[in-house]
């Protein structure tokens, strides 16, 4: 991890990056994030996995953005780079806005007006920071706006943002298809009341898709087996009973292996699995 971010920090300089890089984006609005007087003394300077990594001039300017991280976070995201979900911070120089042969940090406003400017303690800064933002949600508010109920980002309308949306339609879906591998001989209502903003059609659609990727898997498995490959086989047990389970609803105590109802339930991949499950 350290000589990760000592490269990304050692290949940074003031004009580098890219127009649409991500971190090019986030740091040309950076000054608008945060405000000058925050930009004086913390700048982003590289993205690793979720986190964005921003560079402050003390432990006290650290300690006290890490108070805003969310509000942060939520302008970052609103720039279209939703990868970001945490601050770290480390304590750095920070560099001049004005590199050297007249070129600019992030845009040429901020370039200008960055290195002028009186110290502010971490406190003031993000004090007034903090002010900047309770304004502009007020007026957000004044004029009608809504917030997103997950992240309390501004929205134009509606209860959630959509990078909050994904992200709660991914966690209902992998929910979903977790019970329906462990337990899929439950009733469809069953599952839905145990999943938290699962409908009726998208547990069918959930359902369906599941279905489709177990036989793809097993097939693929059928393939591998077939010229000797490795396979695992604990997990392809577990998918031919989930499948059938899943596939025809019957409770798992009536099913014996070399069933009828099995065998048309996994059709041509029944003689592979009765060839795992006895372990050939
Ligand atoms: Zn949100």
């Amino acid at each position: 991890m350290l000589s990760k971010l000592g490269t990304a920090l050692a290949g940074w300089r003031p004009s580098a990056g890219r127009p649409g890089d991500p971190l090019t984006v986030i740091r040309a609005a950076w000054a608008d994030i945060v405000g000058d007087d925050v930009a004086r003394a913390a700048q982003p300077v590289a993205l690793t996995g979720s986190a964005l990594v921003v560079i402050t001039a003390s432990g006290a300017w650290s300690h006290q953005l890490s108070f805003l991280e969310r509000e942060i976070i939520r302008s970052v995201v609103a720039l279209g780079v939703p990868q970001v979900e945490r601050l770290r911070f480390r304590i750095g120089t920070i560099r001049a806005a004005r590199g050297a042969g007249g070129r600019r940090l992030v845009r040429s406003a901020v370039a200008g007006a960055l290195p002028a400017g009186k110290p502010v303690s971490a406190d003031d800064a993000v004090a007034r920071f903090r002010a900047v933002v309770e304004r502009r949600r007020n007026a957000h508010r004044a004029a009608g706006g809504a917030f997103c109920a997950t992240c309390g980002g501004a929205i134009a309308t509606g209860d959630r943002c959509r990078p909050c949306a994904d992200g709660e339609e991914r966690g209902v879906r992998e929910q979903c298809e977790r019970i329906l591998f462990d337990a899929p001989w439950l009733d469809p209502e069953a599952v839905i009341t145990q999943v938290d903003g699962l409908t009726a059609e998208a547990y069918d659609r959930i359902r369906r898709r599941l279905l489709r990727a177990w036989v793809d898997e097993l097939r693929l498995a059928r393939k591998r087996h077939a010229v000797k490959a490795e396979i695992d086989r604990i997990r392809i047990r577990k998918l031919a009973s989930s499948y059938v389970l899943l596939e025809t609803r019957i409770d798992p105590n009536r099913l014996e292996l070399d069933s009828p109802v099995r065998q048309n339930a996994l059709g041509d991949l029944y003689a592979f699995i009765r060839e795992v499950e006895s372990g050939k």
